[in-house]
């Protein structure tokens, strides 16, 4: 299988623009605001029941229900309207994709006051198949921008799984053709307009929950939840505007050191050094996988020796436990707040007398 940009690069640039001049700063793409910020002709959108249902109260007689195996698009030249139905038994991931190809369809314009519907008998096989093929590419591009995918992997490998959650498309869409695409694109300069989107959806991109501890974290191209070491399988996307959950952490200086030692209260450290010049303490905070084992080769599952963020229980590239659970700096993200030998003694401090 060959990239489909190559074949298709007109319907490719197409998807990228219209991304970029609608204003999209968030995925999985929600269709509505899209198609709310698009310029031109209304699309209205039906499921095939709500069609069916409309067409049978306006002519009961003659009534046949229409039946689509996934999706199609109609043009009304009277109204300047289209009207995209789509099977609501498949399932969702399907669904948005011949939303999004239909959709195609309409920006590339292959239909028109002429050809207000696209069948295989209504035009010739080969302009029927290419007009598939670049609605294809339209649609799959337009739902998982390759520039989106690449910031979002930041360097880790193409994972089916992870890319075909963060941007709601099917795994097996995934593997076959947003791999490919992927793979081509890498040989490619970015467009004005995919640099714009990139910059619009950087941050948001990289925010996760964990449905295991609760915590929100944003963190490039992280593969662990960094307070309770679950796997990505755990990890979702939260949409932009949701409110955070910031496990407690050390606060930490510019070069990544605890400003202040956990222990000593000492705040006064040497340039990279890792340890408490006062009271031997851990002062930064790492994988200790990558610090044990800092030759980075192919076999090395993480080179990650950077300092890691000052609430970091776990590496989020690796899973590994980080220095500062280990050293004691941070305690277990599910540990009870306080140990018990001090929270019996602070209930305590009323002035009953003390047993002895
Ligand atoms: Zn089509
Ligand atoms: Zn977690
Ligand atoms: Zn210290
Ligand atoms: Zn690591």
């Amino acid at each position: 299988m060959s990239a489909n940009i190559i074949k298709y690069r007109k319907a490719f640039d197409t998807s990228q623009t219209l991304l970029d001049i609608t204003g999209t700063d968030e995925f999985p793409l929600d269709f509505d605001v899209l198609f709310s910020k698009k310029k031109g002709a209304q699309i209205l959108v039906s499921s095939l029941k709500d069609y069916n249902t409309w067409i049978s109260s306006k002519n009961l007689q003659k009534w046949v229900p229409l039946f689509i195996a996934d999706a199609k698009c109609f043009y009304y030249s009277d109204r300047d309207t289209y009207m995209i139905i789509y099977n609501e038994c498949r399932p969702e991931a399907r669904i948005r994709f011949s939303l999004a190809h239909e959709l195609g369809h309409i920006v590339l314009e292959h239909l028109n006051d002429e050809r207000t519907e696209l069948s295989r008998g209504g035009v010739d096989d080969p302009t029927y198949y290419a007009m598939e093929g670049a609605a294809n590419t339209f649609a799959g591009n337009l739902l998982a921008p390759p520039i989106l995918i690449d910031d979002f992997l930041s360097g880790s490998k193409f994972d089916v799984e992870r890319i075909s959650t963060r941007f709601n498309i099917s795994p097996s869409a995934t593997k076959a053709y947003r791999a490919e695409d992927y793979k081509y694109w890498k040989s490619l300069t970015p467009s004005k307009h995919e640099k714009a989107i990139l910059k619009r959806c950087h941050s948001a991109l990289h925010k996760h929950i964990c449905i295991d501890c609760g915590a929100t974290f944003e963190i490039e191209g992280s593969l662990f939840c960094p307070i309770c070491g679950a796997s990505s399988s755990s990890l979702y996307y939260r949409g932009k505007d949701s409110v955070d959950v910031i496990y407690p952490g050390v606060e930490l200086n510019k070069s990544g050191q605890a400003k202040q030692c956990v222990q000593c209260k000492n705040e006064e450290h040497l340039e990279k050094s890792t340890y408490c010049m006062i009271c031997g303490k851990t002062i930064v905070n790492q994988c200790t996988y990558a610090i044990a084992n800092n030759v980075p080769c192919e076999y090395n599952p993480c080179s990650h020796d950077e300092p890691l963020p000052g609430n970091a229980r776990f590496c989020p590239y690796c899973g590994s436990e980080t220095t500062f659970l280990k050293d004691g700096v941070l305690r277990p993200w599910d540990a009870p707040q306080k140990p018990r030998l001090f929270a019996a003694l602070d209930s305590e401090e009323d002035d009953s007398p003390l047993p002895f």
